[in-house]
């Protein structure tokens, strides 16, 4: 004897068992075979998934490895206009930072003298008038003259905002 698994034309699932395969041939084909459900003789074999042994390990399928790291990041929206951007350092902001308080300090302490400067320098250079901290203009060959007497003065330090 044999069980078979069928299935109607309608999908109704039922066993039926046959003397052999080819009982069951003959029995469909003579439509002595039918449904318990719906009477229907139009019947055949179920697929049926083939049971190996319950004991069978279901197969390891790996998975794709897909490092996050490489996992491209979202695009940043490309639909805004690009604007002009700059990264400034931690360095680069502490450096302006104490440029200006240089600056700020020499400013309040230090008489302006515009463009009496390299006279004003001259002078308390060769002991004419008391040595006090004094800024002012010179023009590149006033600093270059002065340095050649020995003059000792240094250029104030600029801003990078207050360039042009
Ligand atoms: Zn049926």
């Amino acid at each position: 004897m044999i069980r078979y698994a069928l299935v109607c034309e309608r999908q109704h699932d039922f066993e039926s068992w046959f003397q052999n395969s080819a009982a069951y041939d003959k029995q469909v084909k003579r439509g002595l075979v039918a449904c318990p459900v719906c009477g229907s003789v139009k019947v055949e074999k179920a697929i049926m998934a083939p049971r190996l042994g319950h004991s069978q390990k279901p197969i390891d399928v790996p998975q794709p490895a897909a490092p996050a790291a490489e996992t491209p990041a979202a695009q940043p929206p490309a639909a805004e206009a690009p604007a002009p951007v700059a990264m400034v350092s931690p360095q680069e902001r502490e450096f302006r930072a104490k440029l200006k308080e240089l600056r700020d300090h020499l400013t309040k302490n230090a008489d302006n003298v515009g463009r009496k400067f390299p006279e004003e320098a001259r002078k308390m250079h060769y002991g004419e008038i008391e040595h006090r901290s004094i800024y002012g203009e010179a023009s590149p060959q006033e600093a270059k003259e002065l340095h050649e007497e020995g003059v000792e003065f240094h250029p104030l330090p600029v801003l990078p905002e207050e360039r042009n």
